[in-house]
């Protein structure tokens, strides 16, 4: 049985005395840990999100129209969160990678905030890609959303690559392909860890959550950090429910597992 913790105080014990026992540790980050940023997760009733809700890949390919469609939200969703920056939680993993504490950072989240919170490109795994650029479906070449939205604003067209194909964000849509690198990466570092800390993930999409499933099967301590009881609680060694920023604040701060 987990043991469940609602104390912030008591967390920020446990989590100092596990940080620190642990070789290799392995974040896994959901849409949880940007709400503090202003982001909404996708649990959330009533949100940006709901309103203009991703397009399945399978619709977006089906037609220009949903295409256009498809950009239209973007950029409303764009327009709602461009003044997000990262938060505390964002803070606190950077600062336990560059401690070294943290070896991997697994992220579902598209916002591109762990990057810009300080944390070394080669340390993030983005298995659901990143909505800060766009790519062309047929020879990969980077988009900027600029430039697409320019184009996309002028001509009230779904802009096509100059070589013609789909230009779409650099994002995995429902249905489409996991990114087969970073889904090799994020095993490996699965694999390596004795401790994975899941944060702000409500744990149902797959195959992204079959990592801290495979980080238990391997032996690996799983910690869950969440406000709410997610559907991977059972197999938990702790579970701490309470906001992210608070119980992730004193990991900001440099002195803390000194
Ligand atoms: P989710 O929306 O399913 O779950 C978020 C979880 O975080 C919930 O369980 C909620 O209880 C918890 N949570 C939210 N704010 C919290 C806080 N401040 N403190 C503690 N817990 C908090 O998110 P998911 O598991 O990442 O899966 C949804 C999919 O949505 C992912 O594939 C992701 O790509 C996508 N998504 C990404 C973003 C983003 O990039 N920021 C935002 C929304 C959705």
């Amino acid at each position: 049985m987990p043991i469940i913790l609602t104390s912030v105080e008591d967390a920020h014990k446990e989590l100092s005395k596990r940080i620190a026992d642990a070789e290799h540790i392995a974040a896994f980050t959901g849409a949880g840990i940007s709400t503090e940023s202003g982001i909404p997760d996708f649990r959330s009733k009533d949100t940006a999100w709901t309103r203009n809700p991703p397009i399945p890949f399978n619709e977006f390919m089906a037609s220009e129209k949903t295409r256009m469609e498809s950009w239209r939200r973007k950029f409303t969703m764009d327009d709602t969160m461009k003044d997000a920056a990262p938060n505390i939680g964002h803070y606190a993993i950077a600062r336990l990678v560059a401690d070294n504490r943290i070896h991997a950072v697994i992220t579902q989240n598209i916002d591109g905030l762990h990057e810009a919170s300080g944390v070394p490109a080669a340390k993030i795994i983005e298995l659901h890609g990143n909505g800060t650029y766009a790519k062309c479906l047929g020879c990969d070449v980077r988009h900027e959303l600029s430039a697409v939205r320019r184009k996309f604003e002028a001509s009230n067209r779904a802009p096509a690559c100059l070589c013609g194909g789909i230009i779409k964000t650099a994002t995995i849509a429902f249905g489409q392909s996991m990114p087969e690198q970073q889904m090799r990466r994020a095993h490996a570092a699965t694999l390596q860890c004795d401790l994975m800390l899941a944060i702000g993930s409500s744990l149902v999409v797959y195959p992204a959550a079959g990592f801290p499933v495979l980080a238990k099967e391997n032996d690996a301590d799983l910690i869950i950090i969440n406000r709410e009881e997610t559907a991977l609680d059972s197999i938990a060694d702790l579970i701490i429910r309470a906001g992210i920023g608070e119980v992730l604040e004193p990991f900001a701060k440099r002195d803390r597992l000194n």
